[in-house]
């Protein structure tokens, strides 16, 4: 029988030799097999800082590279590498890198591709903790951003430059509901002889699978669908292996924080998440525990299950509120309104996530009174900032998350005092319609 936790993806040779495994058996065997000593049937959780070499020479050998294997959990560890190989066949890819967080992942990327000087050329729908590392942390590094209308091409174009080392974007951005035109992105990042790094976290490999339309690197927090239950914060890279890091200055120079180790050169397509695990992982230490790891497993296993039904409960509650008379615009790229509606039915032919944006009529005391009403009044969406839990989540960013800006800011921002942010969990959908008709009822006395 054709082992399905060692074909990482459906052209690994061995599986086109023998039979190509469907996504769901990916998810669930990818990355592991039954446990030989003990027959563990679930990963095991390895916790354990560090690993006995079995000789002298074979210690040196995992330090010089030469050999690939464990040494220390910041770098590698038994239960994030299921996970880690686990992500990667998921995503068509040719490996991927666990970190503490989405943001870590990010992070993780820039520092291993970027030098003092470098520019990045970004969308401008990106989450907001992204933006504020780009603009401030990675100034601080001598790296410039410029952020771009993602919907427009010849913007991307203009703001390329000699200096810029990447072109950076979301599958679908929020609040605006946008749906990148990867594919042409793409090209335009493949003109240029740069990698283009998209963040699947609204989608996860179940609705868009980026490198399949020409991206190169992915990055998830997994905090979010993939873990899939609110109980753990982590990250994961992805490398699609289509990037030619051969004439890429950081990955193919001899690294003088490696000895003088030319990754592109030594690791072929690996090259790049080789660095990034023996350089930046090892110096930042922003790596995954093997608890988390396993809790992220768990979400991977039943992902399909619940994308499916995150999808289906979003697409009906962005319908319901596009019909309330006390709604005035809905941002789900679901919705035929939508302008992105047909690039949603081209990249997330599955549905485009659980995650959207809508406009509350204000009501007497005005648009923000209203938006923080009509959240006090609902009991089943639980009122926090995160998004991708099996619960039903809801924010109002005017009075949170965003409420230091002013008014022209929160124009600028695209984030209005009237907005409200669902992200749509697993509950009866006839339940999520129930509390919020009485949030409705609520903001009308
Ligand atoms: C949450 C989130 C991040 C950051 O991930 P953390 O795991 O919270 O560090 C990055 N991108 C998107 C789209 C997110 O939703």
């Amino acid at each position: 029988m054709p082992d399905p936790s060692s074909s990482p993806t459906p052209s690994a040779p061995e599986a086109a030799v023998d039979h190509a495994f469907g996504f769901e058996t990916r998810m669930l065997h990818a990355g592991h097999v039954p446990d030989p000593q003990t027959g563990a049937r679930a990963v095991p959780i390895y916790q354990t800082t560090s690993y006995v070499f079995d000789s002298a020479d074979e210690a040196a050998h995992l330090f010089e590279l030469k050999q690939y294997g464990n040494i220390y959990t910041r770098i590698n560890n038994p239960t994030t590498a299921a996970f880690e190989e686990r992500v990667a066949s998921l995503e068509n890819a040719t490996g991927a890198l666990a970190t503490a967080s989405g943001m870590a992942a990010e992070f993780t990327v820039m520092m291993t591709l970027l030098e003092p000087g470098d520019e990045v050329v970004a969308s401008a729908h990106l989450y907001g903790g992204t933006r504020t590392m780009f603009v401030h942390t990675l100034r601080k590094m001598g790296v410039t951003v410029h952020f771009v209308d993602p919907t427009n091409l010849d913007a991307w174009q203009a703001a390329l430059t000699p200096q810029t080392r990447a072109l950076y974007g979301e599958t679908i951005g929020n609040p605006q509901g946008s749906v990148l035109d990867i594919s042409r992105v793409a090209a335009i990042a493949d003109a240029h002889g740069v990698p283009l790094i998209i963040d699947n976290t609204f989608c996860t490999p179940y609705l868009c699978r980026p490198i399949d339309h020409g991206a190169h690197i992915v990055v998830h927090s997994a905090t979010k669908f993939m873990g899939g239950h609110g109980t753990s914060i982590g990250g994961v890279i992805v490398d699609g292996g289509t990037f030619d890091f051969s004439d890429y200055p950081t990955i193919a120079d001899p690294s003088p924080a490696y000895h003088d180790l030319a990754f592109a050169e030594t690791f072929g397509e690996y090259g790049f998440l080789m660095k990034a695990r023996a350089e930046t992982l090892r110096d930042t230490g922003a790596s995954i525990s093997p608890f988390n790891a396993f809790l992220l497993l768990q979400g991977l296993e039943t992902l399909s299950v619940r994308m499916e039904r995150h999808v289906a409960n979003a697409q009906a509650v962005a319908e319901y509120l596009e019909a309330h008379p006390q709604v005035d615009w809905v941002a789900y790229p679901g919705l035929p309104s939508s302008p992105y509606h047909a690039l949603a039915e081209q990249y997330t032919p599955r549905g485009p996530g659980a995650i959207f944006s809508f406009g509350l009529s204000p009501g007497p005391d005005g648009p923000r009174a209203t938006g923080k009403q009509f959240i006090e009044a609902l009991e089943l969406f639980s009122h926090l900032a995160n998004v991708g839990d099996a619960r039903s989540l809801v924010i109002h960013p005017a009075s949170t998350t965003h409420q230091q800006l002013s008014a022209a800011e929160l124009e600028e921002s695209g984030v209005g005092p009237e907005m409200v942010r669902l992200s749509v969990g697993l509950e009866t959908l006839d339940d999520l319609l129930w509390d919020l008709d009485r949030a409705f009822h609520a903001i009308r006395s």
